[in-house]
C-alpha cells in the first residue's frame, strides 16, 4: 500500500492540493482537520475533546489523532493507496504512522513539503472562506466563489473557520515551527521529502506529485 504525504505549515495550500490530486487520482484522502472538524459539528467523543486545542489553534492530543486515523487506516486504501494531509503534525505521530503502515506492508513513500513565506501564509489564512456544505475552500482574493459568498459546488454558505481569526492564527503558525517543522528532518533522512513551492500554479504541483507519486505516465 502506498503512502504519500502533504506537509507545510497552516495556509500551505495542502487541501486546496489535495482536492486537484484527489479528481485525479485514487487516493484515499486522510485529512485529519477534516475529520476533527466532522467530529466536532457530530459532537461525538473526539470532536469534544478536540474542540478546545482546535479554537486555541494547538494541536490536538496525539492519543486522540491516533484513534481517528488507525480507524481509517484499517478501513483501507485507494488503488493509488493514502494521501495523508495534515497528519502527521509532531514526531511521536510520524512514528506511530511509520508503524501503522509497516503493520500493513506499507511506508511513507513520498512526503511533499509545500514551502511559503510567512507572508503569504497569512494572506491566504485571513482570506480562506469554507463551505458549510461540502467543505470547499475559497479565498475572497485568489480564488472568490462566482457569486460572494456561496459555493460555486453546492450553493452552500461560506463561512470563516474560527481558528483562522488573526490571533489565532499567529498561534498555529508558531505551533507548526516548534512541533512539526522537525518532521522536515525526519523524512529528509528518510530520502522521501521532496520541497515544493506552494506559491506555484495548483495544477503544476498536483501535475508533479502524480508523476512522482503514481504510475501515470510512466
Ligand atoms: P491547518 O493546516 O490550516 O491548520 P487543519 O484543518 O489541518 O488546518 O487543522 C486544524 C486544526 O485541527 C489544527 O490547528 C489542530 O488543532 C487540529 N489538528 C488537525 N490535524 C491534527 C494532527 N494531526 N494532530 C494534532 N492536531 C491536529
Ligand atoms: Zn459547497
Amino acid at each position: 500500500m502506498r503512502a504519500i504525504i502533504l506537509l507545510g505549515a497552516p495556509g500551505a495550500g495542502k487541501g486546496t492540493l489535495a482536492d486537484g490530486i484527489k479528481a485525479a487520482s485514487r487516493f484515499q484522502h486522510v485529512a485529519t482537520g477534516d475529520m476533527l472538524r466532522a467530529a466536532l459539528k457530530q459532537g461525538t467523543p473526539v470532536g469534544r475533546e478536540a474542540e478546545a486545542f482546535m479554537k486555541r489553534g494547538e494541536l490536538v492530543p496525539d492519543e486522540v489523532i491516533f484513534k481517528l486515523v488507525e480507524a481509517r487506516i484499517a478501513a483501507g486504501g485507494g488503488d493509488d493507496g493514502f494521501m495523508f494531509d495534515g497528519f502527521p503534525r509532531t514526531l511521536a505521530q510520524a512514528e506511530r504512522l511509520d508503524a501503522l503502515l509497516a503493520a500493513h506492508g506499507g511506508k511513507v513513500d513520498h512526503v511533499f513539503l509545500l514551502e511559503a513565506p510567512r507572508a503569504l501564509l497569512l494572506s491566504r489564512l485571513t482570506g480562506r472562506r469554507v463551505c458549510r456544505g461540502c467543505g470547499a475552500v475559497y479565498h475572497v482574493v485568489n480564488i472568490p466563489p462566482r457569486r460572494a459568498g456561496l459555493c460555486d459546488a453546492c450553493g452552500g454558505e461560506l463561512y470563516q473557520r474560527a481558528d483562522d481569526q488573526e490571533a489565532t492564527i499567529a498561534n498555529r503558525l508558531d505551533v507548526y515551527e516548534r512541533q512539526t517543522a522537525p518532521l522536515i528532518a525526519y523524512y529528509d533522512r528518510q530520502g522521501v521529502l521532496t520541497r515544493v513551492d506552494a506559491a506555484r500554479e495548483r495544477q503544476e504541483s498536483v501535475a508533479a506529485i502524480l508523476a512522482a507519486a503514481t504510475d501515470r505516465g510512466r
